[in-house]
């Protein structure tokens, strides 16, 4: 059977390799003559998938040991309500609205308590990042919200917030470009990613939090919602997502293999650019609007300058095998996502693709 390229925004693809070794274990898992998913989550085994899936994730982004890792539930979209209701303590807490994801979490915050919005690129459509100075941070802030890559709008931030200049936590929604790149975990307080974009199957969140953010929750928190008592119980108060953990671990082996994180920078960085490149050698037949300088490695949403071509260009895609280019509806248009298990080759075929179909239509 032929595999296609999958440019999805997430669920996204995930390696052949991890697919296939998954596929290898399903009856029978290292010899245990079950299945990871008929294992219990308290048995030895799968005590032991949890150890080393958290071990390797440690490794690979360098988190300090000052640092608890959860494995959650709930997507990013409930980090949008637990950060509030762990962290807030009865202050207001900073938000810089950069696209869809970021206004969502700013949203959601304002339900669970008090949430400002210090900085909007909405009048520039969201096409960039903040300019020096252009941010009036609350010192007093409880903590300072920012998404580090707008998957919908293809903005990222590449120096780990230091413009920014804050002084209060900062709590970072990482969903779609976490382990693209290394990142300084020490500069944030919180960070958090679904994982069904950059990680392994939905139905996992993972939460890298300060261990001295723990222990502020609202007395009112469920305890399910509560990062300290989960940091207690080891992401085992109930249940956990058990085969997604699974999966990501193999994952995170996956990426160890590739040379970990610096190794896949350069891949992406090789990716992005053979498709940018692409999009701005077409002489405006192709445009993506965000400012150089932010333009995101692992989401490119492009349009093309006559929208009518967009149904054509989305079936000569799927007959070459490019699938799932469709742009998010909020912006219509394409958008090819690139992430860690999508190949160079993958995205040279695309930009080979968008120059024929360019020289057919244009
Ligand atoms: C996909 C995404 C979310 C929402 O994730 P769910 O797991 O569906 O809740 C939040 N933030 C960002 C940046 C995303 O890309």
């Amino acid at each position: 059977m032929e595999r296609i390229y999958n440019f999805s925004a997430g669920p996204a693809v995930l390696p052949q390799e991890v697919l296939a070794q998954a596929q290898d274990e399903m009856l029978n898992w290292q010899g245990c003559g079950m299945s990871v998913m008929e294992m219990s989550h308290r048995g030895k085994e799968f005590m032991g998938i949890l150890d080393t899936a958290e071990h390797d994730l440690r490794e690979l982004l360098a988190i300090p040991a000052h640092y608890k890792v959860l494995f959650l539930q709930g997507g990013a979209t409930l980090q949008f309500a637990q950060i509030p209701m762990n962290l807030l303590g009865g202050r207001s807490a900073d938000y810089l609205v950069t696209g869809s994801w970021s206004e969502k979490a700013y949203k959601e915050a304002k339900r669970i308590g008090e949430a400002r919005c210090a900085g909007s690129t909405e009048a520039d459509h969201y096409a960039r990042w903040f300019k020096a100075g252009e941010v009036a941070l609350d010192p007093n802030a409880a903590y300072l919200h920012v998404c580090t890559n707008e998957t919908i709008h293809g903005v990222e931030v590449f120096d780990d917030c230091a413009s920014l200049g804050a002084s209060v936590p900062l709590v970072a929604d990482m969903s779609s470009h976490i382990l693209s790149r290394p990142m300084d975990i020490s500069r944030y307080g919180l960070i958090y990613a679904g994982a069904q974009k950059n990680i392994g199957p939905a139905g996992l969140v993972i939460v890298i939090v300060r261990e001295d953010l723990l222990g502020r929750a609202s007395p009112r928190t469920p305890s399910l919602l509560d990062y300290a008592v989960q940091a207690e119980h080891g992401s085992m108060l109930n249940t956990p997502p058990t085969y997604a953990i699974y999966m990501a671990g193999l994952v995170f082996k996956w990426l160890r293999r590739q040379g970990g994180l610096a190794a896949m920078e350069k891949t992406n960085i090789e990716k992005a650019k053979a498709l940018y490149n692409a999009i701005d050698a077409s002489g405006g037949f192709f445009r993506n609007p965000v400012e150089a300088s932010a333009r995101s490695r692992m989401n490119v949403p492009f349009t093309l300058a006559d929208a009518k071509l967009d149904d054509t260009f989305l079936a000569e895609a799927k007959s070459r095998g490019l699938l799932q280019l469709k742009g998010h509806k909020s912006v219509g248009g394409m958008r090819a996502s690139i992430y860690n298990a999508m190949p160079l080759e993958g995205v040279k075929a695309l930009a080979a693709f968008m120059q024929e179909f360019e020289k057919k239509h244009g």
